[in-house]
Protein backbone atom coordinates (compact mmCIF):
# COMPACT_ATOMS: atom_id res chain seq x y z
CA UNK A 1 0.00 0.00 0.00
CA UNK A 2 1.10 3.59 -1.03
CA UNK A 3 2.10 6.03 1.40
CA UNK A 4 -0.94 8.13 0.29
CA UNK A 5 -3.36 5.27 0.60
CA UNK A 6 -1.93 5.18 4.02
CA UNK A 7 -2.60 8.61 4.87
CA UNK A 8 -6.17 8.16 3.20
CA UNK A 9 -6.71 4.93 5.40
CA UNK A 10 -6.29 7.05 8.47
CA UNK A 11 -7.77 10.45 7.24
CA UNK A 12 -10.55 7.96 7.09
CA UNK A 13 -10.37 6.31 10.55
CA UNK A 14 -9.91 9.88 11.91
CA UNK A 15 -13.61 10.39 10.69
CA UNK A 16 -12.50 13.18 8.04
CA UNK A 17 -15.60 13.34 5.69
CA UNK A 18 -13.34 14.07 2.53
CA UNK A 19 -11.49 11.02 3.03
CA UNK A 20 -14.80 9.00 3.21
CA UNK A 21 -16.19 10.39 0.03
CA UNK A 22 -12.75 9.57 -1.27
CA UNK A 23 -12.60 5.86 -0.35
CA UNK A 24 -15.97 5.22 -1.53
CA UNK A 25 -15.60 6.88 -4.85
CA UNK A 26 -12.73 4.26 -4.61
CA UNK A 27 -15.17 1.53 -4.68
CA UNK A 28 -17.90 2.68 -6.89
CA UNK A 29 -15.11 2.95 -9.14
CA UNK A 30 -13.73 -0.74 -8.50
CA UNK A 31 -9.88 0.85 -8.25
CA UNK A 32 -8.14 -1.96 -7.16
CA UNK A 33 -6.85 1.03 -4.26
CA UNK A 34 -10.57 0.99 -2.74
CA UNK A 35 -10.61 -3.21 -2.02
CA UNK A 36 -6.88 -2.31 -0.39
CA UNK A 37 -8.06 0.38 1.79
CA UNK A 38 -11.14 -1.80 2.70
CA UNK A 39 -9.29 -4.47 3.65
CA UNK A 40 -6.94 -2.07 5.79
CA UNK A 41 -9.67 -0.58 8.21
CA UNK A 42 -11.65 -3.61 8.03
CA UNK A 43 -10.72 -4.75 11.72
CA UNK A 44 -12.01 -1.18 12.56
CA UNK A 45 -15.23 -1.89 11.54
CA UNK A 46 -18.67 -3.50 13.21
CA UNK A 47 -19.05 -0.64 15.66
CA UNK A 48 -22.07 1.52 13.84
CA UNK A 49 -25.27 0.40 14.58
CA UNK A 50 -26.69 -0.27 10.68
CA UNK A 51 -30.04 0.17 10.09
CA UNK A 52 -31.79 -0.32 6.49
CA UNK A 53 -34.79 1.38 5.77
CA UNK A 54 -36.76 -0.33 2.51
CA UNK A 55 -40.11 0.12 0.81
CA UNK A 56 -42.11 1.54 -2.27
CA UNK A 57 -41.19 4.39 -3.87
CA UNK A 58 -42.97 7.91 -2.41
CA UNK A 59 -43.34 6.37 1.24
CA UNK A 60 -41.12 9.18 3.10
CA UNK A 61 -38.56 6.91 3.58
CA UNK A 62 -36.09 9.93 2.59
CA UNK A 63 -37.84 11.88 4.85
CA UNK A 64 -38.06 9.96 7.73
CA UNK A 65 -34.19 9.09 7.66
CA UNK A 66 -34.19 13.17 7.73
CA UNK A 67 -36.23 13.75 10.53
CA UNK A 68 -34.36 10.52 12.45
CA UNK A 69 -30.68 12.27 11.31
CA UNK A 70 -32.09 15.25 12.83
CA UNK A 71 -33.06 13.24 16.20
CA UNK A 72 -29.93 11.58 16.14
CA UNK A 73 -28.12 14.70 15.84
CA UNK A 74 -29.32 16.55 18.85
CA UNK A 75 -28.81 13.81 21.20
CA UNK A 76 -24.84 14.55 19.45
CA UNK A 77 -24.86 11.05 17.62
CA UNK A 78 -23.08 10.55 13.95
CA UNK A 79 -24.97 9.93 11.22
CA UNK A 80 -24.28 8.74 7.36
CA UNK A 81 -26.32 7.93 5.25
CA UNK A 82 -26.19 5.42 1.61
CA UNK A 83 -29.09 5.59 -0.47
CA UNK A 84 -28.55 2.74 -3.37
CA UNK A 85 -30.87 3.23 -6.19
CA UNK A 86 -30.49 0.15 -8.68
CA UNK A 87 -32.91 1.70 -11.24
CA UNK A 88 -31.24 4.50 -11.89
CA UNK A 89 -27.53 3.63 -13.68
CA UNK A 90 -27.13 7.76 -13.71
CA UNK A 91 -27.95 8.47 -10.50
CA UNK A 92 -24.48 10.11 -8.97
CA UNK A 93 -23.14 11.48 -5.29
CA UNK A 94 -24.46 15.05 -6.60
CA UNK A 95 -28.25 14.31 -7.38
CA UNK A 96 -28.30 12.97 -4.05
CA UNK A 97 -29.39 16.26 -3.07
CA UNK A 98 -32.91 15.86 -4.93
CA UNK A 99 -34.23 12.47 -3.36
CA UNK A 100 -32.70 12.45 0.12
CA UNK A 101 -34.42 15.40 2.00
CA UNK A 102 -31.43 15.73 4.18
CA UNK A 103 -30.81 19.38 3.24
CA UNK A 104 -30.67 20.56 6.81
CA UNK A 105 -27.77 18.79 7.53
CA UNK A 106 -25.38 19.35 4.34
CA UNK A 107 -23.35 21.60 6.18
CA UNK A 108 -23.24 19.31 9.51
CA UNK A 109 -19.77 17.35 9.68
CA UNK A 110 -22.11 15.03 11.88
CA UNK A 111 -23.69 13.89 8.73
CA UNK A 112 -21.95 12.04 5.81
CA UNK A 113 -24.76 11.34 2.55
CA UNK A 114 -24.23 9.26 -0.35
CA UNK A 115 -25.78 7.44 -3.05
CA UNK A 116 -24.76 4.97 -5.03
CA UNK A 117 -26.39 3.44 -8.46
CA UNK A 118 -23.01 2.15 -9.90
CA UNK A 119 -22.82 -1.47 -10.08
CA UNK A 120 -19.13 -2.06 -9.06
CA UNK A 121 -17.46 -4.63 -10.80
CA UNK A 122 -16.09 -7.20 -8.37
CA UNK A 123 -19.63 -8.15 -7.19
CA UNK A 124 -22.19 -5.61 -8.65
CA UNK A 125 -24.30 -2.74 -6.54
CA UNK A 126 -24.69 -5.00 -3.77
CA UNK A 127 -21.63 -5.62 -2.83
CA UNK A 128 -20.28 -2.36 -3.63
CA UNK A 129 -22.39 -0.53 -1.08
CA UNK A 130 -21.79 -3.11 1.48
CA UNK A 131 -18.21 -2.25 1.01
CA UNK A 132 -19.38 1.60 1.26
CA UNK A 133 -21.46 0.83 4.59
CA UNK A 134 -18.04 -0.74 5.65
CA UNK A 135 -16.20 2.48 5.37
CA UNK A 136 -18.72 4.30 7.08
CA UNK A 137 -18.58 2.24 9.46
CA UNK A 138 -14.16 2.40 9.95
CA UNK A 139 -15.44 6.55 9.58
CA UNK A 140 -16.59 5.98 12.74
CA UNK A 141 -20.00 7.30 12.45
CA UNK A 142 -22.82 6.05 15.19
CA UNK A 143 -25.18 5.30 12.85
CA UNK A 144 -25.65 4.06 9.25
CA UNK A 145 -28.65 4.19 7.46
CA UNK A 146 -28.99 1.97 3.90
CA UNK A 147 -31.49 3.01 2.01
CA UNK A 148 -32.92 1.01 -0.95
CA UNK A 149 -35.45 2.45 -3.85
CA UNK A 150 -37.77 0.09 -4.25
CA UNK A 151 -38.45 -3.65 -3.06
CA UNK A 152 -36.82 -5.45 -5.79
CA UNK A 153 -34.51 -8.65 -5.15
CA UNK A 154 -31.20 -6.71 -5.19
CA UNK A 155 -32.57 -4.02 -2.76
CA UNK A 156 -33.63 -6.89 -0.44
CA UNK A 157 -29.93 -8.30 -0.73
CA UNK A 158 -28.83 -5.09 0.45
CA UNK A 159 -30.90 -4.79 3.17
CA UNK A 160 -30.42 -7.81 4.66
CA UNK A 161 -27.41 -6.89 5.77
CA UNK A 162 -28.36 -4.06 8.21
CA UNK A 163 -28.57 -5.10 11.77
CA UNK A 164 -32.13 -3.55 11.64
CA UNK A 165 -34.53 -3.61 9.08
CA UNK A 166 -37.27 -1.22 9.05
CA UNK A 167 -40.18 -1.31 5.68
CA UNK A 168 -41.47 1.42 5.29
CA UNK A 169 -45.47 1.70 3.85
CA UNK A 170 -48.02 4.61 3.90
CA UNK A 171 -51.65 4.07 3.86
CA UNK A 172 -52.61 2.68 0.45
CA UNK A 173 -49.27 0.71 -0.08
CA UNK A 174 -51.03 -2.64 -0.26
CA UNK A 175 -48.71 -3.87 -2.66
CA UNK A 176 -46.07 -4.41 -0.36
CA UNK A 177 -48.12 -6.07 2.21
CA UNK A 178 -49.18 -8.49 -0.58
CA UNK A 179 -44.92 -8.80 -0.89
CA UNK A 180 -45.02 -9.67 2.76
CA UNK A 181 -47.39 -12.20 2.51
CA UNK A 182 -46.21 -14.00 -0.56
CA UNK A 183 -43.05 -14.01 1.70
CA UNK A 184 -41.30 -12.43 -1.12
CA UNK A 185 -39.82 -9.80 1.44
CA UNK A 186 -38.66 -11.63 4.85
CA UNK A 187 -40.18 -10.12 8.13
CA UNK A 188 -38.92 -6.71 8.93
CA UNK A 189 -37.82 -5.75 12.23
CA UNK A 190 -40.15 -2.47 12.14
CA UNK A 191 -42.93 -1.52 10.62
CA UNK A 192 -43.16 1.95 9.97
CA UNK A 193 -46.56 3.71 8.17
CA UNK A 194 -45.36 7.06 7.63
CA UNK A 195 -48.20 9.44 6.17
CA UNK A 196 -50.15 8.30 9.66
CA UNK A 197 -52.50 11.09 9.08
CA UNK A 198 -54.06 10.15 6.30
CA UNK A 199 -57.89 8.44 7.18
CA UNK A 200 -57.09 4.81 5.83
CA UNK A 201 -54.01 4.52 8.82
CA UNK A 202 -55.99 2.31 10.97
CA UNK A 203 -56.84 0.02 8.18
CA UNK A 204 -53.67 -0.29 7.36
CA UNK A 205 -52.53 -1.43 10.33
CA UNK A 206 -54.90 -3.56 11.00
CA UNK A 207 -54.18 -5.52 7.55
CA UNK A 208 -50.52 -5.44 8.52
CA UNK A 209 -51.40 -7.33 11.77
CA UNK A 210 -53.12 -9.55 10.04
CA UNK A 211 -50.39 -10.25 7.49
CA UNK A 212 -48.35 -10.60 10.61
CA UNK A 213 -50.23 -12.91 12.69
CA UNK A 214 -49.80 -15.65 10.42
CA UNK A 215 -46.31 -15.77 10.12
CA UNK A 216 -44.41 -18.08 12.67
CA UNK A 217 -44.42 -16.34 16.19
CA UNK A 218 -41.06 -14.85 16.82
CA UNK A 219 -39.63 -13.68 20.07
CA UNK A 220 -39.27 -10.22 18.98
CA UNK A 221 -42.79 -8.58 18.20
CA UNK A 222 -42.62 -6.33 15.33
CA UNK A 223 -43.94 -3.06 16.31
CA UNK A 224 -46.08 -1.38 14.14
CA UNK A 225 -45.37 2.55 14.15
CA UNK A 226 -47.45 5.70 12.99
CA UNK A 227 -44.95 8.33 11.75
CA UNK A 228 -45.52 11.62 10.25
CA UNK A 229 -41.91 12.39 9.01
CA UNK A 230 -42.59 16.23 7.51
CA UNK A 231 -44.13 17.36 11.06
CA UNK A 232 -41.49 14.98 13.11
CA UNK A 233 -44.23 13.01 14.74
CA UNK A 234 -43.49 9.83 15.84
CA UNK A 235 -40.05 10.11 15.01
CA UNK A 236 -38.26 9.71 18.93
CA UNK A 237 -41.14 6.57 19.09
CA UNK A 238 -39.23 4.95 16.22
CA UNK A 239 -35.47 5.66 17.37
CA UNK A 240 -36.49 3.99 20.33
CA UNK A 241 -37.88 1.13 18.48
CA UNK A 242 -34.86 0.82 16.54
CA UNK A 243 -32.68 0.94 20.41
CA UNK A 244 -34.91 -1.49 21.48
CA UNK A 245 -34.38 -3.61 18.49
CA UNK A 246 -30.85 -3.18 18.83
CA UNK A 247 -30.83 -3.97 22.85
CA UNK A 248 -33.03 -6.96 21.88
CA UNK A 249 -30.37 -8.28 19.39
CA UNK A 250 -27.21 -8.00 21.38
CA UNK A 251 -28.82 -9.39 24.73
CA UNK A 252 -30.06 -11.95 22.30
CA UNK A 253 -26.51 -13.12 21.05
CA UNK A 254 -28.21 -12.68 17.56
CA UNK A 255 -26.24 -9.35 16.49
CA UNK A 256 -23.21 -11.77 16.23
CA UNK A 257 -24.90 -14.70 14.55
CA UNK A 258 -26.64 -12.07 12.01
CA UNK A 259 -23.15 -10.67 11.22
CA UNK A 260 -21.98 -14.15 10.67
CA UNK A 261 -25.04 -15.30 8.27
CA UNK A 262 -24.69 -11.84 6.33
CA UNK A 263 -20.74 -12.13 5.96
CA UNK A 264 -21.20 -15.41 4.62
CA UNK A 265 -23.64 -14.26 2.21
CA UNK A 266 -21.43 -11.57 1.13
CA UNK A 267 -18.66 -14.02 0.77
CA UNK A 268 -20.45 -16.07 -1.22
CA UNK A 269 -21.91 -13.02 -3.55
CA UNK A 270 -18.35 -11.91 -4.69
CA UNK A 271 -17.11 -15.42 -4.93
CA UNK A 272 -20.06 -16.34 -7.22
CA UNK A 273 -19.50 -13.36 -9.36
CA UNK A 274 -16.15 -13.96 -9.53
CA UNK A 275 -16.56 -17.53 -10.98
CA UNK A 276 -18.83 -16.62 -13.15
CA UNK A 277 -17.18 -14.06 -14.67
CA UNK A 278 -13.77 -15.83 -14.77
CA UNK A 279 -16.37 -18.59 -16.38
CA UNK A 280 -17.63 -16.07 -18.91
CA UNK A 281 -13.82 -15.28 -20.13
CA UNK A 282 -13.31 -18.82 -20.67
CA UNK A 283 -15.71 -19.27 -22.40
CA UNK A 284 -15.06 -16.11 -25.03
CA UNK A 285 -11.81 -18.00 -25.45
CA UNK A 286 -13.59 -21.69 -26.43
CA UNK A 287 -13.64 -21.82 -29.81
CA UNK A 288 -15.85 -25.21 -29.12
CA UNK A 289 -18.66 -23.28 -27.11
CA UNK A 290 -20.22 -21.98 -30.36
CA UNK A 291 -20.51 -25.64 -31.98
CA UNK A 292 -22.07 -26.43 -28.15
CA UNK A 293 -24.42 -23.62 -28.10
CA UNK A 294 -25.27 -24.50 -32.25
CA UNK A 295 -26.21 -27.93 -30.71
CA UNK A 296 -28.47 -26.67 -28.52
CA UNK A 297 -30.14 -24.20 -30.64
CA UNK A 298 -30.80 -27.67 -33.22
CA UNK A 299 -32.19 -29.34 -30.24
CA UNK A 300 -29.25 -32.35 -30.05
CA UNK A 301 -27.85 -31.35 -26.97
CA UNK A 302 -30.25 -29.98 -23.73
CA UNK A 303 -29.07 -26.85 -22.03
CA UNK A 304 -28.39 -28.89 -18.63
CA UNK A 305 -25.71 -30.99 -20.35
CA UNK A 306 -24.34 -28.40 -22.16
CA UNK A 307 -23.58 -26.76 -18.67
CA UNK A 308 -21.67 -29.87 -17.85
CA UNK A 309 -19.79 -29.65 -20.68
CA UNK A 310 -18.65 -26.51 -20.03
CA UNK A 311 -17.99 -26.91 -16.58
CA UNK A 312 -15.91 -29.73 -17.45
CA UNK A 313 -14.20 -27.63 -20.68
CA UNK A 314 -13.35 -24.93 -17.74
CA UNK A 315 -11.83 -27.16 -15.36
CA UNK A 316 -9.71 -29.23 -17.90
CA UNK A 317 -8.60 -26.24 -18.70
CA UNK A 318 -6.65 -25.64 -15.21
CA UNK A 319 -6.24 -21.85 -16.06
CA UNK A 320 -5.27 -20.63 -12.49
CA UNK A 321 -7.92 -18.47 -11.04
CA UNK A 322 -7.35 -15.17 -11.47
CA UNK A 323 -9.21 -11.65 -10.94
CA UNK A 324 -8.69 -7.73 -11.10
CA UNK A 325 -8.39 -7.93 -6.97
CA UNK A 326 -6.43 -11.27 -6.80
CA UNK A 327 -3.26 -11.06 -4.93
CA UNK A 328 -0.28 -13.41 -5.22
P1 LIG B 1 -39.17 8.09 -0.55
O1 LIG B 1 -39.27 7.96 -2.03
O2 LIG B 1 -39.77 6.91 0.15
O3 LIG B 1 -37.81 8.41 -0.06
O4 LIG B 1 -40.15 9.33 -0.15
P2 LIG B 1 -39.78 10.85 0.14
O5 LIG B 1 -39.15 10.99 1.46
O6 LIG B 1 -39.07 11.41 -1.03
O7 LIG B 1 -41.24 11.46 0.27
C1 LIG B 1 -42.18 11.43 -0.78
C2 LIG B 1 -43.18 12.57 -0.61
O8 LIG B 1 -43.97 12.36 0.56
C3 LIG B 1 -42.51 13.91 -0.42
O9 LIG B 1 -43.23 14.86 -1.15
C4 LIG B 1 -42.62 14.17 1.06
O10 LIG B 1 -42.65 15.53 1.36
C5 LIG B 1 -43.93 13.50 1.39
N1 LIG B 1 -44.02 13.06 2.80
C6 LIG B 1 -43.06 12.46 3.54
N2 LIG B 1 -43.50 12.21 4.79
C7 LIG B 1 -44.76 12.66 4.84
C8 LIG B 1 -45.78 12.70 5.88
O11 LIG B 1 -45.57 12.24 7.00
N3 LIG B 1 -46.98 13.23 5.56
C9 LIG B 1 -47.24 13.72 4.31
N4 LIG B 1 -48.45 14.21 4.08
N5 LIG B 1 -46.32 13.72 3.32
C10 LIG B 1 -45.11 13.20 3.57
Amino acid sequence: MSSADQTLAQRLLDGDRRALARAISLVENDDPAGWELVRTIYPKTGHAAVVGFTGPPGVGKSTLMGALTKHERELDRTVAVLSIDPSSPFTKGALLGDRIRLTDHFLDPGVFIRSMANRGALGGLSEAALQAALLMDASGRDLVFLETVGVGQAEVDIIDHADTVVLVLMPGSGDSIQALKAGVMEIPDIIVVNKADHPLTDTMIREIKAVLALGPKADWPVPILRTEALRGEGIAELAQGLADHRAYIQAEGTLSERRRRNLLNEVLAIATYRMRRELEESIGADDGIGDLLDRVVARELDPASAAVEILERDKAGGRPRTGPTARS
